[in-house]
């Protein structure tokens, strides 16, 4: 459910996390989910079969992407797309004045020009079964165009965890990757995106 405080704006759940004022009831789980799968997909996978134009770097007109939307949805207003995005609590996406966009999970072709990393230290969570190819490969992306990594060690954690018990984290040497020329872009607080990472940047810690 998405609900928006007068104060701190459009949130999920039931409270507003800062002040825990109920707000004011905006969108149901059901339509949040639907909403969510549907923007998810097109903007990160298939912005062709949704009938909607993207450019080099990822973004689409918000208008145009509204009338698609509201297609789709008759009960859909405008609205319920900035509460969408304003309370995602992983900054899938991001609007600037009229367009938007996923800020990372591509898998079409983009080019999502972001500035470069100034972390020394950047963090991937792996299983116990991949940690010694990785070690010994390197981490290359896998049915996506970019590698996700991790901001700090229990950003790292907190991801692998939704895919095995015992998550093993891997430090990266940020300026070591960086000094190879490879980028290692800054997305938001929590993740920046590489387009492979060698393995003699890798450590298990
Ligand atoms: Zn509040």
């Amino acid at each position: 459910m998405i609900r928006k405080c007068k104060e701190h704006g459009y949130f999920r759940g039931g409270v507003c996390s800062q002040c825990k004022s109920p707000g004011r009831y905006v969108l149901d789980d059901t339509r949040e989910e639907k909403l969510g799968r549907f923007v998810s997909g097109t903007l990160r996978h298939f912005p062709d079969s949704a009938g909607v134009k993207m450019d080099a770097c990822g973004w689409v007109d918000l208008n145009d992407f509204c009338d698609i939307l509201i297609n789709r949805y008759r009960w859909l207003r405008k609205e319920y797309l900035y509460a969408l995005v304003e309370s995602d609590e992983k900054g899938r996406y991001e609007i600037d004045r009229f367009r938007i966009r996923a800020r990372y999970g591509h898998s079409v072709n983009v080019d999502l020009n972001y500035k470069e990393s100034e972390l020394p230290y950047v963090y991937y969570g792996a299983s116990p079964e991949e940690v010694d190819m990785l070690l010994e490969n390197g981490i290359i992306p896998v049915r996506q165009r970019y590698v996700h990594l991790s901001t700090s060690f229990e950003k790292a954690n907190e991801v692998a965890s939704v895919h095995t018990d015992n998550p093993i984290i891997l430090k990266i040497d940020a300026r070591g990757v960086q000094g190879d020329g490879l980028s290692l872009m800054h997305v938001n607080d929590y993740i920046v995106l590489a387009e492979k990472v060698p393995p003699e940047y890798l450590f298990q810690v």
